[in-house]
């Protein structure tokens, strides 16, 4: 008797916000989750029982490496990657932005999406039907001052979905780019360097998204039937209609 199929997701950045919800709801959905991130002991819970967490920094090409490998031996094929890992440093004007916040977010939002993509698309093309999945933000096509760092990584993620669209244009791998704005998570907290009240501060006044708001359009996306490819959801808080103007109430 043949073995029942099982569909694989990975998810990177699963021990916090988007990527721990996401990895949570496409669990409840049935799929088997291997979620990776440098704080592992965090990954478990997001996976679930029938899940795999494994220690993965995505700026790593050994670690990539590593955690490819180990899905590969284990399952085979990739039928969905979540390209999650990322996030912000600083807010200060170009003039004043240090260079260690240029370099960590280039290396995690971008090189680490291309090395994560590289590495799995041979087992994404082992699936049925393949879908990478690559959480951009409003940034990827927006501005906003003290934002330069930040909004070129995140244009860069919208330049690398686009290419992939052409690129595996005639097989049967998806490409979706998801594009958040405001989301309460510990991405201000990093963004601020563990400055509590300075990141509590981005959400005042307002409803931000939640972590599981996203998770479920990451859900919508993936659960099309096979021939559908969302390329594109923007999601926001009903009271930011861009980067920089919310309506906040005090
Ligand atoms: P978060 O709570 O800070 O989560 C970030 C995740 O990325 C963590 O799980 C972290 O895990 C992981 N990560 C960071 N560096 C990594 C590395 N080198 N290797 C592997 N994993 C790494 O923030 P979030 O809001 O959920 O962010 C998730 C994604 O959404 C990011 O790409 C972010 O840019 C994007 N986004 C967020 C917002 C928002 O307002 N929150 C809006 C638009 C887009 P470890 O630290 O354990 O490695």
């Amino acid at each position: 008797m043949a073995a029942t199929y099982k569909s694989i997701a990975v998810v990177t950045g699963a021990s916090s916000g988007i990527g721990a919800a996401s990895a949570q709801a496409l669990a409840e959905r049935g799929y088997t989750v291997v979620g990776g991130a440098r704080r592992v002991d965090r990954v478990q819970k997001a996976v679930g029982t029938s899940g795999l967490a494994l220690e993965l920094d995505v700026t790593e090409t050994g670690s990539v490496d590593r955690f490819v490998a180990e899905v590969g031996k284990r399952y085979g094929h990739i039928d969905v990657l979540i390209n999650n890992a990322g996030g912000a440093l600083g807010l200060e004007p170009l003039e004043k932005a240090k260079d260690e916040d240029w370099i960590g977010m280039w290396n995690v939002n971008v090189l680490g999406l291309m090395f994560m993509t590289r590495a799995c698309l041979p087992l994404l093309r082992k699936a049925k039907v393949g879908h990478i999945v690559n959480i951009g933000s409003i940034a990827g096509f927006e501005t906003y001052k003290g934002g330069a760092g930040y909004t070129a990584v995140k244009h860069a993620v919208r330049a690398i979905s686009r290419t992939l669209r052409l690129e595996l244009n005639g097989e049967p791998i998806r490409v979706t780019e998801i594009a958040p704005g405001l989301v309460e998570t510990e991405f201000s907290v990093v963004r601020f360097k563990g400055d509590r009240a300075a990141a509590k501060a981005v959400y005042a006044g307002l409803k931000p998204l939640t972590a599981e708001d996203v998770a479920e359009c990451v859900v919508f996306a993936v659960t099309r039937p096979a021939h559908v490819d969302i390329d594109e959801i923007v999601v926001r808080p009903v009271a930011q209609a861009t980067t920089f103007q919310v309506t906040r109430k005090t």
